[in-house]
C-alpha cells in the first residue's frame, strides 16, 4: 500500500481528501476498526434516546468511496516504523509508504480502582456502537447515573433524560463542565438542568458500583448510594496509543508531532485526538477532543505525507459551541486567570453571561453564555492571538455592549 490509515474518523477522513488531491493515482488502504460507516461523533448522544437515527449521522457518502480508498475492516495492533509495516488483529501484515495515525481517543477508564465497573448495565460513550447498547439497555430502566459531569456525561445526562429516566450526574470537580466554562457559568447550565429534573453532585468521586447478580444496581459515594439501573462513566478521553507502545514514537500526553504532523519516526505522520499540540491560547501543550481540530489536523498530515507543505494552524485545545438544556455555551481558550497571568472582564445580565480574558493586549479567552452575538469576532481574535494595542478597550466594551440590551 502506498499510503496507509490507521483510524476511521474526522481524521481519517480529511487526511485521505489530502492524499487523494495531492495524489490522484496512488494505491490508498484505511484500517478502521468500528462496523459502522463513518459518522459524526459528537452526534451520537441523540441515537441513545431516538432523536436521532444512525442512519441520520453517518457521512454523507463514506469517505473510503468517495476518495477511492480500500477500506480494511480490521483492527492495528501494532507498527513496526523500521520495515513499514503495521500488524493488524485478524494475524494480517500490511506494509505501507506512507502512514497515517488518525486513531483518536479513548474513553479514561476506571479499572481497577472502581469496584463493579464491568457490570451488565454499566457503559461508556465513545462510539456509535456504545450509544445503541445504552438504548438497548434502556427498557425497564427506571434511574441512570452519570459518572463525569464534562460535556460528554453532560449529553449523554440530557439524553436519558429526554428518554425518561431519573438522571443524577456525578462530578468530582466542583463544577460542572470545568473544561468548558468557569464556575458561573457551569451553575447556570446546572441550574437550567437541574430545572429540567436533573440531579448533580458536585464535588463527589464514585467509591463503587453496586450490583445484584452481576447487573449494576447503584453508585456508592462516600456516605450513600444511589440507586440506578443503567450507569455511564464518562471520566474524559485520553489519545489512544496502546497500540504504539512498542513503536518507538515519541509519546507524551498524545503523539508528538511537528507543524506538519510528522511523528518522530520517518514517513508517520499522526493527527486528531491522538495527537499532542501547543494550545494558542496559552503555550502549553494540550491534547484535542475537538472535532474541527481533527479535520484541521487530519488534513495537514495528509498534505504533509504525499508532498504538500501545509502547516498546522493555531488550534484550541478550548473552542466549544454547544447547546445545554436550551441555553447556548461558546467557550474558547483560557478560562479562568491563570493565577494572575490572565486579565478577566465578566458580566452577566439574567442567564446571559460574557467574560473575556486578556493576556496584556491579547484576547485569550472568552466565555459567552445565553446570547452568543459577538462570540465569531472574539473567537478570531483568541486564535490569531492578535495584539490589540489601544484597541483593547473597545473590543471588551464592543463584546459587553449587546449583553446590556438584555
Ligand atoms: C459523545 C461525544 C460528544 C462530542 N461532542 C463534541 C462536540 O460537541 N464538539 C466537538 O468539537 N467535538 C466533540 N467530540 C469530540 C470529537 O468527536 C473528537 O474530537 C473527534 O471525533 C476526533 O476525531 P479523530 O478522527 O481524531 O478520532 P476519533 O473520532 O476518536 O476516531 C478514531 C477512529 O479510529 C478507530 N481506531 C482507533 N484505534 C484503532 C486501531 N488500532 N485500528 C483501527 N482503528 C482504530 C476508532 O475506532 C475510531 O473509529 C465529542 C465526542 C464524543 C464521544
Amino acid at each position: 500500500m502506498e499510503y496507509l490509515i490507521v483510524g476511521g474518523s474526522a481524521a481519517a477522513a480529511s487526511g485521505l481528501a489530502a492524499i487523494r488531491r495531492n495524489r490522484p493515482q496512488a494505491r490508498i488502504g484505511i484500517v478502521a476498526d468500528e462496523p459502522a460507516p463513518f459518522y459524526y461523533r459528537p452526534l451520537i448522544p441523540f441515537l441513545i434516546d431516538g432523536s436521532r437515527t444512525a442512519d441520520e449521522i453517518f457521512f454523507d457518502q463514506p469517505p473510503p468511496a468517495a476518495w477511492g480508498a480500500e477500506l480494511i475492516h480490521d483492527q492495528c495492533v501494532g507498527i513496526e516504523p523500521k520495515r513499514h509495516a503495521v500488524r493488524l488483529r485478524s494475524g494480517r501484515e500490511l506494509r505501507y509508504g506512507k502512514l497515517l495515525l488518525a486513531a483518536g481517543g479513548a474513553p479514561v477508564s476506571l479499572l481497577p480502582h472502581l469496584a463493579g465497573a464491568e457490570s451488565e448495565g454499566v457503559f461508556t460513550l465513545r462510539s456509535l456502537e456504545d450509544a445503541l447498547q445504552i438504548r438497548q439497555h434502556l427498557p425497564g430502566c427506571r434511574a441512570a447515573v452519570v459518572v463525569g459531569g464534562g460535556l460528554v456525561g453532560i449529553k449523554a445526562a440530557e439524553a436519558l433524560l429526554r428518554a425518561g429516566l431519573a438522571v443524577t450526574v456525578v462530578e468530582q470537580q466542583a463544577q460542572i463542565l470545568p473544561l468548558r466554562a468557569d464556575a458561573f457559568a457551569a451553575e447556570a447550565v446546572a441550574k437550567r438542568l437541574r430545572a429540567k429534573g436533573m440531579k448533580i453532585l458536585t464535588g463527589e468521586s464514585p467509591v463503587e458500583i453496586t450490583t445484584a447478580a452481576g447487573r449494576a444496581n447503584g453508585l456508592r459515594l462516600a456516605g450513600r448510594t444511589i440507586a440506578a439501573d443503567l450507569i455511564v462513566l464518562a471520566a474524559g478521553a485520553r489519545p489512544n496509543t496502546n497500540f504504539l507502545q512498542d513503536a518507538g514514537l515519541e509519546i507524551e500526553r498524545g503523539v508528538v508531532v511537528d507543524k506538519q504532523m510528522r511523528t518522530s519516526a520517518p514517513d508517520i505522520c499522526a493527527a486528531g485526538d491522538l495527537i499532542q499540540f501547543i494550545d494558542q491560547a496559552d503555550g502549553a501543550t494540550a491534547v484535542s477532543g475537538l472535532w474541527s481540530n481533527a479535520v484541521h489536523s487530519g488534513r495537514v498530515a495528509g498534505d504533509c505525507l504525499s508532498g504538500g507543505r501545509a502547516e498546522l494552524p493555531p488550534l484550541l485545545s478550548v473552542m466549544n459551541s454547544t447547546e445545554i438544556a436550551g441555553l447556548p455555551l461558546l467557550s474558547a481558550g483560557v478560562l479562568d486567570d491563570g493565577g494572575g497571568r490572565f486579565t478577566a472582564f465578566a458580566e452577566s445580565c439574567g442567564e446571559n453571561y460574557r467574560k473575556l480574558l486578556f493576556e496584556q493586549d491579547r484576547l485569550a479567552g472568552m466565555i459567552f453564555l445565553g446570547s452568543t452575538e459577538g462570540a465569531g469576532v472574539c473567537a478570531n481574535l483568541i486564535r490569531s492571538r492578535t495584539a490589540l494595542g489601544p484597541r483593547r478597550d473597545a473590543v471588551l466594551r464592543e463584546a459587553m455592549k449587546s449583553l446590556r440590551q438584555f
